[in-house]
């Protein structure tokens, strides 16, 4: 209607003139404004000023896990800022809303992982990581230990560690003088060893892998992989850190991704799910060994502290997404829906003579190619082009084009039904059809 359709412009012109928006392109945003401006959410739906209702097929940034609209959450935000909006954890201070939740992320996490340090987000968690990895090696009395490897298509963030480890070259390319002694690697098991025989064991700090990479295109290990790199990092001294920010808390139909392979990380980073979203706020969690070496070598400050490490409302906001998750059994819907939206893929695979389908439990892609057996590609990649047609039909889709790639990728609410999944895959088969 024409008076949404006048908000509508009124706030695009504002948002032109005054916010610089992340990961877009900025001249074609002044030119062009927002496409959507979203007012409010249910479910695996979100709504736009203007009253479009869409499919959000990636939970928003891989996030908004338990659905959107859970007022539930609103209300634990709105009690716990009334009775304490702010209390600093340094010092050794506290509060009650992180105590509890460390303890219930202590609960979630395998192994001996039961201490963490909470950050506002997946990029502090992991810039939290490489420096305690740095800080554990040099206390223990070998400082050269100090390099990351990290993998080819990784996504780790965009604070200075985070972005040095992060392997999709373009978010590295977009400025200067990036963290030191940062070292990526290819997914083989080869280059691994190859890799550390080459800079020498006693110089490598760490290794850091998602357990299925995210926005690098939903990209599973090869068969067997981390359970070799798990064994070499053993062997080597090196530390495994598991970057969880997207398959962290249930995504994969597991607890956390790295548990589909039965391998259990010295630290685990997470962020996006244990909130699902509403509130920001991540973490960082290390192993009761790595405590404890912390503890018998060095009796100095833990140099490191967020203002808002242990923020009290992002922490009573994560307590209840995390009694939503456990209380509506979640973690199976993802199993079963899973199954449901990898049928749906490998229909649209079928199908369209598409190629690469891959993923597991609510988090799945496939690819374009022009010539499955050449794998030749499209020379306009197809999947923005499905994007922009699923749009028009009601679905805020994903592509993906690094490294070459023609990839939508998909990573629904862990609320959606089977209908829901179903919808979802007849507005792609549609999109489809008709760009191709
Ligand atoms: N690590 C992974 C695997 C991610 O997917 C992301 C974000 O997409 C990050 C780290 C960075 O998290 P944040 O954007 O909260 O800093």
């Amino acid at each position: 209607n024409n008076e949404a359709q006048v908000k509508f412009e009124k706030l695009a012109e504002l948002d032109k003139k005054h916010f610089l928006h992340p990961s877009t392109p900025i001249k074609q945003h002044m030119e062009k404004g927002p496409g959507l401006i979203f007012t409010e959410g249910e479910g695996i739906y979100l709504k736009d000023v203007r009253g479009r209702k869409l499919i959000d097929s990636l939970s928003s940034l891989w996030n908004v896990n338990i659905g959107h609209g859970r007022s539930e959450l609103g209300v634990a935000a709105m009690e716990q800022i009334s009775k304490l909006g702010f209390s600093s954890t340094f010092a050794g201070n506290s509060h009650e809303p992180v105590i509890k939740l460390a303890q219930k992320v202590a609960e979630w996490t395998p192994g001996d992982l039961n201490t963490t340090f909470f950050t506002s987000g997946g990029s502090e968690s992991n810039d939290t990581a490489f420096k305690t990895v740095r800080h554990y090696w040099k206390i223990k009395g070998q400082p050269n230990k100090t390099k990351i490897i990290s993998r080819s298509l990784s996504y780790h963030g965009v604070a200075m560690g985070a972005t040095s480890a992060t392997g999709i070259e373009p978010f590295r390319e977009f400025t200067t003088s990036l963290a030191q002694g940062f070292l990526y690697v290819d997914s083989s098991i080869k280059s691994l060893k190859a890799m550390i025989e080459n800079e020498g064991a006693e110089n490598i700090a760490a290794f850091i892998s998602e357990p299925i990479q995210g926005s690098g295109g939903v990209n599973p290990p090869p068969e067997g992989y981390f359970e070799e790199v798990r064994k070499i990092c053993d062997e080597n001294d090196i530390l495994f850190i598991a970057d969880e920010v997207i398959c962290g808390f249930g995504r994969t139909g597991e607890n956390f991704g790295m548990n589909l392979f039965g391998v259990v990380p010295d630290i685990i980073c997470m962020a996006k799910g244990i909130s699902s979203g509403y509130a920001p706020i991540g973490g960082m969690v290390i192993s009761d060994s790595i405590k404890n070496e912390l503890m018998e070598h060095y009796d100095g400050n833990f140099w490191h502290g967020y203002t808002y490490s242990g923020h009290p409302m992002c922490a009573a906001v994560a307590l209840k997404n995390l009694e939503i998750i456990e209380n509506e059994n979640m973690i199976q819907n993802v199993r079963d829906m899973g199954e449901e939206l990898q049928k749906g893929l490998k229909y649209l695979e079928e199908t369209h003579d598409m190629g690469n389908r891959r993923g597991v439990g609510l988090l799945g892609a496939i690819e374009f190619f022009k010539d499955l057996e050449t794998k030749e590609r499209y020379a306009e990649p197809v999947s923005a082009k499905v994007v922009a047609k699923a749009l028009d039909r009601g679905l805020l889709g994903r592509s993906i084009v690094y490294g070459g790639q023609d990839t939508l990728a998909f990573a629904p609410p862990f609320c959606i039904t089977k209908e829901e999944v179903e919808t979802m895959i007849s507005i792609i088969d549609d999109s489809i059809m008709e760009v191709k």
